[in-house]
């Protein structure tokens, strides 16, 4: 059957598999709603992006995707409230950020109506498969890659945007031990790392393995020059509570610029907690472990929101860091939550309605 939405084509499938899914039982992004919406660059230009069933893609095995790499994405999630209601949070960031990365791997920007119509079309249209439990959600992944023929090492002429959705489960997978990097490195100047690019994710298995096989869980980045100073932990932005004082790495071209660090930093100051974007050297982090003014280390991301660090692991020596009651990662992980399930004032004008 073929229908619009938000001028939008939609092509849906004859029989939804929604029935077929334990929405008590969801794991993280391994469940696919019925459809997807996909949009080809050829010719110079963005063609009309349509909906069409979930299905395989079908690729030249010469597509340069394969080969160089060009292969961008973003991270999202949709939330149901109370009132069955539906909400994305900042979407027009993650649009933004996603024509940086674009702009970064030579490949053709795409017009934010493309973007957001197409999103606000496909979300509506799958608002049944939004979970409704406690901490549950709709984990949106847009990406972007070279479809596009030929060996030779130049960018493709052709690409693929598509958006996909699976319905998730709370992240919540227990505090991490980490160990601080002082090998390999995830970006370098001048380099991808602000870009949310395949290759830096494929670059960072290696690293995290040989870290999992000593007993930690992720590996804090550090700066690739020096590695004196932590950067990111894992996929997510890093954060340090020293005392009462919060702090994150300033971004660079070698951090991403996350939109729930950027949030978290807001909603900090907004509760008077004190905040600092520096440097935040490791030296400083094993004193401060040593001392007993380290009192949180945590993860900033879409996907976990907030991820806690129990301990971390430098030099051969573990470090722990203490229990704290009210930690800050606990509340603002409840400030953030509340605003994006509708559960509290908005006011900084992030919610934004699926309608
Ligand atoms: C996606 C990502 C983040 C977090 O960004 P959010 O916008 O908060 O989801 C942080 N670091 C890296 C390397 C990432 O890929």
């Amino acid at each position: 059957m073929e229908t619009t939405l938000n001028n939008v084509a939609i092509e849906k499938v004859k029989n939804s598999k929604i029935h077929d899914v334990d929405f008590d039982n969801l794991s993280f992004g391994s469940v696919y709603t019925d459809h997807m919406l996909v949009c080809d660059y050829k010719d110079g230009k963005w063609m009309a992006p349509k909906i069409v069933p979930y299905q395989p893609i079908t690729l030249d095995p010469s597509a340069k995707i394969f080969h160089y790499g060009q292969s961008i994405f973003e991270g999202m999630k949709a939330y149901k409230d109370e009132d069955g209601k539906v909400w994305l949070f900042r979407p027009l960031e993650n649009f933004k950020r996603f024509n940086k990365s674009a702009e970064r791997l030579a490949i053709p920007e795409l017009p934010e109506s493309h973007f957001m119509d197409g999103l606000l079309a496909l979300i509506n249209l799958e608002s049944d498969w939004v979970p409704q439990n406690p901490g549950s959600s709709l984990y949106i992944r847009p990406f972007m890659f070279a479809s596009g023929k030929g060996f030779h090492a130049s960018p493709a002429n052709e690409y693929k945007f598509i958006i996909a959705c699976a319905p998730s489960g709370s992240y919540f997978s227990g505090k991490v031990k980490v160990l601080i990097e002082e090998t390999y490195s995830r970006a370098a100047n001048g380099g991808v790392g602000y870009a949310k690019a395949g290759g830096n994710y494929a670059g960072q298995f290696y690293p995290t393995k040989l870290a999992a096989e000593k007993g930690y869980q992720q590996v804090i980045w550090t700066d690739d020059n020096t590695h004196e100073f932590i950067e990111e932990a894992g996929a997510m932005n890093v954060f340090v509570r020293i005392n009462d004082t919060l702090m994150t790495a300033p971004t660079s071209d070698r951090i991403l610029d996350g939109i729930t660090r950027k949030s978290i930093l807001d909603i900090a100051n907004d509760m008077g907690i004190k905040t600092e974007v520096r440097k935040i050297s490791v030296h400083e982090l094993v004193e401060a472990a040593n001392n007993g003014t380290l009192k949180e280390m945590f993860g900033a991301g879409t996907a976990a929101v907030v991820s806690p660090i129990s301990g971390f692991g430098y030099h051969g020596k573990d470090y722990e860091l203490p229990e704290v009651t009210n930690s800050y990662a606990d509340q603002l992980k409840k400030r953030i939550t509340d605003i994006q399930y509708n559960r509290a004032e908005d006011k900084f004008g992030w919610r934004y309605p699926v309608e």
